[in-house]
């Protein structure tokens, strides 16, 4: 189990880290059948609804920044009305450090063509988000990710907005006033066309796994050997992509030619608090190669066994299309029944098909999680992001 300074300190990884793929899951207070995690969670006791908190607000105290001929710096300048508004919703169960380490801009009117450049100037930022005058995520990532190859991030202006809010999180406070980034306007640049994905479901077994960003020791994945569950785990998880461009093949197949991402999925060695794990949320799929873990061998999952083969295998396949989302560049929304949630406790129970049902669709973007309590800002609408990078499915020739 985990005990309190580690659960409040996975929680405050949750702010300043931002959704970095599932190695942020972490256990309530409900008992070891309350497991926590991506994908599949709230099997067992606890059953209390839970309403995230809205925190949308915070984007009408933003500052707007100061273009000058399509270029504009921001700096990590104190924000007082942000602070002032989160430290009153959030500040008695968070640490303040976490939320004061939140910055919110408003840009003013997009138009579709554009691309947004954000190039760092500081090692104080670290994640960025983008949203529309909706309050719409439009994926953005980390001037960091994975091997900090990246300082600057590119991110397309698919529809016309009356407004835009750049969220940054910063790495720590510093609250020097100086620049840290620079942002740039480019315009009537033609989006960048849609790349499909292929995925192999590995099943087979695997030593040493590592994420490239080294949150994932190397990880021992064992081997399921049952064709059902295998079966079970692929079907389902091609179900959920179905509408995409997306090629998933299984570790029985011959390996593609080109790049690929793996998500193993198998009995692990992992902390027993996590069901998957993934390499941090891959802003517009920048990367083709990811990999992701499934752990089999959880105890809330003993539940999915009981009722049979095929349920433990969708199971395990429903938590793998939620690390593939992550793969992809989705993060965790505030809703029980989206694919991505990353809710603790919000009245699932111990409804399996419900779990099973879960779908890619518009949620509340969860900003934090904390003692069973959720914080949204702003909603991720996962089916237009992923026709927008993958494109549509392809029908195969019979
Ligand atoms: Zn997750």
């Amino acid at each position: 189990m985990i005990d309190r300074k580690m659960y409040v300190r996975i929680c405050a990884g949750l702010l300043s880290v931002l959704m970095s793929g599932c190695s942020q899951a972490f256990i309530g207070a409900g008992g070891f059948f309350s497991n926590l995690g991506g994908g599949l969670n709230s099997i067992g006791t606890c059953l209390s609804p839970l309403a995230p908190v809205d925190l949308n607000a915070v984007f009408t105290k933003a500052p707007s920044v100061e273009w000058a001929d399509g270029s504009a710096e921001i700096t990590d300048a104190p924000q007082d009305e942000v602070a002032a508004f989160l430290g009153e919703q959030i500040g008695k169960d968070i640490q303040p450090a976490d939320y004061l380490a939140l910055r919110f801009y408003r840009l003013g009117p997009l138009t579709r063509g554009e691309i947004i450049q954000i190039e760092t100037l500081s090692d104080v930022m670290d994640r960025v988000c983008l949203y529309d005058a909706d309050f719409a995520f439009i994926p953005a990532g980390s001037v960091r990710d994975f091997d900090g190859r990246r300082r600057t991030l590119q991110i397309p202006i698919a529809r016309d907005t009356a407004a835009a809010y750049l969220r940054i999180d910063l790495e720590f406070l510093s609250e020097r006033n100086e620049p840290i980034g620079r942002l740039t306007r480019i315009g009537n640049t033609p989006p960048p066309a849609p790349r499909p994905q292929t995925v192999v479901l590995h099943f087979g077994g695997q030593a040493e796994v590592t994420f490239r960003n080294g949150l994932l020791l190397p990880a021992e994945i064992g081997a399921i050997d049952d064709p059902a569950v295998r079966d079970a785990a692929a079907e389902q998880f091609r179900a959920v992509y179905a509408p995409f461009d997306m090629t998933v093949l299984t570790d029985s197949d011959p390996l593609p030619t080109g790049p690929f991402s793996v998500v193993y999925i198998g009995p692990t060695d992992l902390p027993s608090f996590n069901y998957g794990l993934s390499e941090i949320g891959d802003s517009r799929n920048a990367y083709q190669d990811d990999v992701a873990v499934v752990d089999s061998n959880q105890l809330a999952l003993e539940l999915a066994v009981v009722l049979g083969r095929e349920t433990y295998g969708r199971a395990l396949g429903m938590i793998a299309a939620h690390e593939m989302g992550h793969l992809l560049g989705l993060e965790h929304v505030s809703n029980p029944d989206a694919l991505m949630t990353g809710a603790q406790c919000q009245g699932a129970g111990v409804d399996i098909e419900r779990m099973l049902a879960r779908q890619l669709k518009k949620a509340p973007l969860t900003l934090a999680s904390a003692d069973l309590q959720e914080w949204f800002v702003g909603y991720q609408d996962p089916v237009p992001y992923l026709l927008e990078i993958l494109g549509p499915s392809v029908p195969q020739p019979q």
